[in-house]
């Protein structure tokens, strides 16, 4: 976060995404670490999300990405959250609980300008939900957002990625002065500066993701581990896991690791994964079991139950990133990152304890 804050023009606000998790970080340590490091604001996926970062007590803005629901739509006015229209009546269903609850709550507006997903594309919907807001007092609208779609793309992306951004200054241009624009996700922070407007959102960079080449500096955030838990020798022509894929040529010797997909790790990695253990390649034998998987350890001296099995993360000279994983797997390392399941214990190198400006 300080990286991306020091690298971003000083009266740009920046943004710390924190949804799902943190991205599989945890999103309250992730959240303090981010105001840490200097952020303006947070944001999350849903309003559930946002609840828990103010009931762990931190009072920074939180803007809550997905569209405003009948469901929750209380609820997100109860915790202060910042929550996103992109029609009348998710601005009617703000007003209505604003007013029940005696409050005022904040909204930005969202704008489709090339994603496809949420968010008005025309400017009668916009005049139409800025109409509508004149008449909603309890509600405010403190800024305007859209999302880009291949901000990371070759060439063909960075037209239609300027393209989106033509579009967004055009539909915003009658908008009341002072509300916050913003449109950069991590891939056009490092690509466009010239598109920070008013604030960015720093998601995957902040982990140290960067989906473009970086030249802040960034490092990935996470290492993620399980044990050897048994070790032995197979003779040749011994079969590893369910459906026999996996049959050794020769004697060898294998791990069990205490990792499986229901640990979030995918069970596609099979055929090109690796794990690390004492600095060097154990290669995943058969397919990954539900808590468990096996690696080849015969190069590999001295391995007992109990030694680390590096799944991400450095160990001696070597080392695996998400982006490797994704690789094996054929996703793309957010999904690597927001996968590691409720029963993979997060410990924090450093922690950030402190309540939150
Ligand atoms: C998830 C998300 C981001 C962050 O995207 P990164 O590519 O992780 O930086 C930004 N804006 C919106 C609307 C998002 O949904």
């Amino acid at each position: 976060m300080r990286l991306i804050r020091n690298a971003v023009p000083k009266p740009v606000k920046v943004l710390a995404v924190v949804k799902a998790d943190g991205y599989g970080h945890g999103a309250v340590q992730t959240a303090r670490a981010a105001i840490a490091g200097g952020a303006d604001m947070l944001a999350v996926a849903a309003v559930s999300e946002g609840a828990e970062l103010r009931e762990a007590g931190i009072m920074l803005p939180i803007l809550v990405l997905g569209a405003v629901t009948a469901y929750d739509v209380s609820d997100g006015v109860r915790y202060s959250l910042t929550q996103t229209v992109c029609s009348p009546e998710m601005a009617e269903l703000c007003e209505k609980a604003a007013a029940e609850q005696d409050k005022q709550t904040k909204v930005h507006l969202k704008i489709d300008t090339g994603m496809g997903r949420i968010g008005i594309r025309h400017e009668n919907e916009r005049d139409r939900i800025l109409e509508t807001l004149r008449s909603c007092p309890h509600v405010q609208l403190t800024g305007v957002f859209t999302h880009f779609s291949d901000a990371d793309g070759d060439e063909d992306g960075i037209r239609y990625t300027r393209k989106q951004y033509e579009r967004f200054l055009q539909m915003i241009e009658p908008l009341p002065k002072g509300i916050i624009r913003h449109c950069c996700n991590s891939a056009a922070i490092h690509r466009f500066p010239e598109m920070a407007l008013d604030m960015v959102r720093a998601g995957i960079s902040l982990y140290g993701y960067p989906p473009v080449p970086d030249t802040f500096g960034l490092v990935p955030c996470m290492t993620w581990k399980a044990a050897v838990s048994y070790v032995k020798e197979l003779d040749a022509d011994a079969s590893v896991s369910y459906g026999r894929k996996y049959k050794s040529e020769k004697p060898i010797r294998t791990a069990t690791v205490t990792c499986g997909y229901a640990d979030g790790y995918h069970r596609a990695c099979w055929e090109k994964g690796y794990v690390l253990i004492h600095g060097q390649r154990a290669k995943i034998l058969g397919r990954v079991c539900m808590d468990q998987l096996v690696a080849d350890i015969s190069g590999i001296e001295n391995v007992r139950p109990g030694d680390e099995a590096v799944l991400m993360g450095k160990c001696g000279s070597e080392s695996i990133t998400a982006e490797d994983i994704a690789g094996w797997a054929g996703t793309i390392s957010y999904e690597i990152l927001c996968s590691s399941a409720g029963r993979v214990e997060r410990v924090y190198t450093e922690s950030y304890t402190e309540r939150s400006k």
